[in-house]
């Protein structure tokens, strides 16, 4: 589809999504000139403002990036790369620091930050706000200074349907309002930072705008996505019926709760020697083993080490959230079992958050520059969208922007695969497909049916472009580059568990990059390298 330049805005900048990349990302380069932010619903609405537990960096003097270095490349089981994993240490106290100065109110306890240990980190490392509400605090915190940024312009309920593209390069991108007017933005650097995928699985602690929108418009428009097999499975969602599947924080056993079958047997132990603290991947699968043992579909998180005022201040949010649904977090265990959390893999960009699509960026959990490899370190990720979202600034710091490039058309690639009218459906179907198909424990039978239901149906007409059709396609599309992956990996690593190759192959320590017409193998010590 071609688009004709006079119904075009310019925005030197323009950045896509509000979560933390998206808002931090906006007030860095807003130091450079204006910025235009666009987001699908209001700014608040993002996987940051959910995010509970808090985020990681070496900011203590007992700890060290080279100790927070050593658990991120392990938890990563193989593939993190690690000139990405000293970026994200190195950078990472200074970045926490600019959050503090901005304002964010990270809890302290005798005057010093209050530090948490979560699964797989050597020490307490990981800083929270107003308790388990991290996400909230910093979110709030980014958004009340993008408000007061004479520079940076918002638009909200601003849908991307797609990128601009002429020439082989990014121009920027196409939004639709939410009455489906088509509105065009040119700039000189475009960065996408439109989170993860969690909606495409049935249980999810992913909030509604998390469908992988970015990644599939970046596809679409020629830039390659890597890690699509990596996903990382939350061992602890609430289990309560009537309740969506919200997230109880892995501080929550790090702070000492248990987890016991519905037998009151503690299982974690004869899993692994570090019981409830082992990595994500492990205790989730332990999780649907006892599960299928038990002939349950959930077990209970006991708190019963932990006194009830300690639980009201240090996880306001659960236990409030717990009590609105008639569960007393104080007196009774929490009913819990695994949901799809987050998606290890993304756009490829270098060090600098660069795409291969010249002028094109990416930062937070739509980008994939290798700092999670085969399965995040828990916290890592708010992280991530900070330094990496630093990292696009001082390139663009550096880089004698040419003045605005106007191209004489630019084009944008919208795909149409299924009938309006059965969205909604095909919504719903889609999710469970990918939950039943994709899930923690994978098979080659089960990707296979997938992977034949998941062929692009394309019809002779179009349906008229709304945002839930478009956020299907996304949806489809990337399901469909997942379950490839999946199938292609006859391995198990980290967030990609094969029951019919169980094991960790040294062969497979390499990565997948996705291209629309074929699928390249990687060293996983290389960065990838753009040509721009
Ligand atoms: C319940 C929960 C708890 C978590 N806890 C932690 C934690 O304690 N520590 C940690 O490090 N990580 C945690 N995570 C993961 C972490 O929150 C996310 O990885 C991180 O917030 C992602 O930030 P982001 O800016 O990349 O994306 P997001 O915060 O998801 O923001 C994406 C933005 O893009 C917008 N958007 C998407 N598509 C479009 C489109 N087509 N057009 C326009 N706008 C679009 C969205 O509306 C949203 O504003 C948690 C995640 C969840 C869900």
């Amino acid at each position: 589809m071609k688009i004709a330049t006079n119904n075009l805005q310019t925005t030197p900048f323009l950045i896509i999504g509000s979560g933390i990349a998206g808002l931090y990302t906006a007030l860095k380069l807003s130091e450079l000139d204006e910025v235009t932010l666009l987001t699908k619903e209001t700014l608040a609405e993002s996987n940051t403002s959910y995010a509970q537990g808090g985020i990681a960096a070496a900011v203590s003097p007992a700890d060290s990036p080279e100790l927070h270095f050593q658990d991120t490349i392990k938890a990563g089981a193989g593939l993190c790369l690690p000139d990405a994993v000293k970026i994200l240490v190195n950078e990472g106290p200074e970045r926490v620091k600019e959050l503090m100065q901005l304002g964010v109110p990270f809890d302290t306890q005798a005057g010093k930050l209050a530090l948490t240990r979560e699964a797989a980190h050597c020490c307490p490392r990981v800083l929270h706000a107003d308790g388990d509400a991290t996400g909230r605090q910093i979110s709030q915190t980014l958004i009340k200074q993008v408000l007061a940024n004479p520079r940076i312009k918002l638009k909200e309920n601003s849908f991307v349907a797609a990128l601009l593209t002429a020439d082989g390069r990014c121009y920027g991108a196409l939004a639709l309002d939410p009455v489906g007017r088509q509105h065009g933005y040119l700039a000189k650097a475009t960065v996408l930072a439109t989170g993860g995928c969690g909606q495409i699985f049935a249980d999810t602690t992913n909030p509604q705008v998390a469908t992988g929108d970015g990644m599939a418009i970046a596809f679409r428009a020629g830039a390659p996505l890597a890690d699509l097999e990596f996903v990382q499975f939350h061992p602890t969602a609430l289990y309560l019926p009537e309740a969506p599947r919200f997230l109880i924080t892995e501080a929550v056993r790090g702070e000492g709760g248990i987890l016991r079958n519905q037998q009151g047997v503690r299982f974690m132990p004869s899993y692994h020697e570090a019981a409830e603290l082992a990595p994500r991947d492990v205790v989730a699968r332990s999780l649907l083993t006892e599960m299928g043992k038990t002939g349950t579909d959930h077990v209970y998180l006991h708190l019963s080490a932990l006194e009830p005022s300690h639980i009201k201040s240090r996880f306001p949010n659960i236990y409030e959230t717990c009590l609105a649904y008639g569960l007393d977090i104080t007196k009774e265990p929490i009913p819990v079992a695994p949901a799809m959390h987050y998606m290890m893999g993304g756009i490829a960009t270098d060090l600098y958050g660069r795409t291969a699509l010249p002028h094109l960026f990416a930062c937070g959990e739509v980008a994939c520059p290798g700092v999670h490899g085969a399965n995040r370190l828990a916290s890592n990720s708010l992280l991530d969208g900070l330094v990496f979202g630093h990292r696009i600034f001082a390139y663009l710091a550096g880089q004698r922007l040419a003045s605005l490039p106007v191209p004489p058309e630019v084009e944008a690639t919208l795909s149409a695969e299924t009938a309006l009218a059965q969205v909604e459906e095909d919504r719903q179907a889609l999710k469970a497909l990918v939950g039943a198909k994709l899930g923690i424990i994978r098979r080659e039978e089960d990707l296979l049916t997938a992977a034949q239901i998941l062929t692009p149906v394309v019809l002779p007409k179009g349906p008229s472009l709304t945002r839930k059709y478009l956020e299907l396609q996304n949806m489809r599309l990337l399901a469909r580059l997942m379950v490839n992956a999946a199938l292609q990996r006859t391995e198990s690593r980290g967030g990609h568990f094969r029951a019919d190759y169980p094991t960790t192959d040294p062969k497979w320590e390499k990565r997948l990059l996705h291209y629309p017409n074929q699928t390249k193998f990687l060293s996983a010590t290389t960065p990838f390298h753009w040509n721009w």
